[in-house]
């Protein structure tokens, strides 16, 4: 060991909002920590996004563990309707309370609130460049500093909280664990662009959030136009990855649909990255190594959402954390609770969105504004469901009409089942390490099931 070399209980790496959330919730319980990014202080929160938060993961992580929710001038508009348009010629609607937020100044207020716990150092400019494995277990990191030298931190447990690029994750070996994918392959993958843009006088679109179905986008992909502001928008399409999809440039599709729709429209800020659209992760832990956030592969597959799984996922692993550092331990054992919990969480949002891609692949989108013309699924049957967790799609009662595509209602059925199955196996998430290896074969078979 050098003499610049750092000791600590918990090395969390990346300060997006799972690294933030878990730095906040460590210095709650009293754990020594370092939380480290490789960008300066001034950016850290900024991240090319829909800027979407739903107010109930923010609420819960309050309720959960006091950390202030979005407020004053990090609430760029409070927004009050989802509208879906399937086709040119059918919208639906239903009200759909969020937050389109500024991410720079909530990730700032909550990188400032650290403050309060002397006992969580922050490093800016430190980029982990290498995961620091001894025998079977996660011993720390290889840090590059903004000046080019290097300096290692020890830890007995290390965060990866780096997001899509799972940094720490993707150097583990398989004698640490063989249960944790190095690598999340490209079919797994959605690309993505944004663009923030200021009209010219004030929008049409007024607290709303929008998911357009548009010819010039490959399936399964959507434009979103999400309200900003009187006079701001974020733009933005992506689409999970497939062998059709995959050479289409997605920035250049965005531009071209913000050109068609906004022609006048100053563009503030463009941007672009990648998310996860796969099932969480089958296990999060391994001997001195866990992981939140997109890190984790716990972004919800169809909405894009993971800025509050990442936020909660962070609050859950702060417990398992807390226990083990208590019980002078860092094995997998000590942190498995972690993985039941998580896939409990969001392993239905993840089943069910796994399951939607599948069919939208199948099935492009314009096929679907069948459902709508034909009165299948009508507004009145969206209010019912929005009204009533017990509603149903009404699918089954209109069979007749829908038995004019027998493809396209076989491939529905399918894919509700799917969900549920995956639903079912994730709430059978294995109690002890021993018996994952069955878990884990069950749920890839689901997962390769084709729609
Ligand atoms: C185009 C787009 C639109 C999206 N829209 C929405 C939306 O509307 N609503 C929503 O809820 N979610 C949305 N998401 C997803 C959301 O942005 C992420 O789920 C969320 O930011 C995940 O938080 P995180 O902390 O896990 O990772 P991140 O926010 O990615 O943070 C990771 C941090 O790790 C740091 N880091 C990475 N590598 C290293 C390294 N080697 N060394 C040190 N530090 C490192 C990074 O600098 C970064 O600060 C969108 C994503 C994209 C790409």
């Amino acid at each position: 060991m050098k003499l610049s070399d750092m000791v600590t209980d918990v090395l969390i790496v990346g300060a997006g909002p799972a690294g933030l959330s878990l730095a906040i919730n460590l210095g709650k319980r009293n754990i020594p920590s370092i939380l480290i990014d490789q960008k300066p202080k001034k950016e850290i929160g900024y991240k090319p996004c829909g800027d979407l938060l739903a107010p109930a993961s923010t609420r819960r992580l309050f309720e959960l563990s006091g950390i202030n929710r979005p407020r004053g001038e990090e609430i760029a508009q409070n927004l009050d309707t989802a509208y879906f348009r399937p086709s040119e010629n059918f919208e639906f609607q239903f009200p759909f309370p969020s937050l389109a937020i500024d991410r720079l100044k909530y990730g700032q207020r909550l990188l400032k609130s650290l403050v309060d716990y002397p006992w969580i150092k922050v490093y800016s400019k430190y980029k982990v460049v290498e995961t620091l494995i001894k025998n079977d277990k996660v011993i720390g990191c290889k840090i590059r500093k903004s000046d080019g030298n290097h300096v290692n931190i020890y830890a007995n447990i290390v965060a990866d909280c780096s997001g899509v690029i799972g940094i720490v994750r993707r150097n583990l070996n398989p004698k640490v664990t063989s249960k944790i994918p190095n690598k999340i392959q490209k079919h797994e993958t959605i690309i993505s662009y944004r663009e923030i843009i200021k009209t010219k006088t004030k929008h049409r679109f007024q607290k709303q959030m929008r998911i357009e179905a548009r010819d010039e986008l490959p399936p399964p992909g959507y434009f979103w136009i999400f309200s900003k502001g009187i006079d701001t928008l974020n733009v933005g399409t992506g689409w999970l990855i497939n062998d059709q999809n995959k050479h289409i440039n997605v920035k250049e599709a965005l531009i071209k649909l913000r050109k068609k729709f906004f022609p006048d429209a100053e563009v503030i800020d463009g941007a672009g990255d990648t998310l996860t659209g796969r099932l969480p992760l089958y296990s999060m832990v391994a001997n001195g190594f866990i992981t939140c956030g997109d890190a984790a592969a716990l972004v919800n597959p169809i909405s894009g959402e993971g800025h509050g799984p990442a936020l909660l996922s962070a609050f859950y692993a702060s417990i398992v954390i807390e226990k083990a550092i208590r019980e002078q331990r860092s094995d997998e054992r000590a942190l498995w609770e972690y993985n039941i919990t998580i896939w409990n969480l969001y392993g239905y949002d993840g089943g069910l969105g796994v399951a939607v891609q599948k069919l939208l692949n199948a099935i492009p989108f314009s096929e679907f504004a069948f459902l709508f013309e034909k009165g299948i699924i009508t507004q009145k049957d969206v209010d019912a469901i929005m009204d009533s967790y017990d509603a149903k799609i009404p699918v089954f009662g209109k069979a007749i009409k829908l038995l004019q595509r027998p493809k396209m209602l076989i491939k529905v059925i399918k894919t509700l089942y799917l969900a549920e199955r995956i639903k079912k196996l994730a709430q059978k998430y294995p109690e002890d390490p021993d018996y994952f290896a069955k878990w884990q074969k069950k749920i890839m078979r689901l997962e390769k099931k084709k729609i």
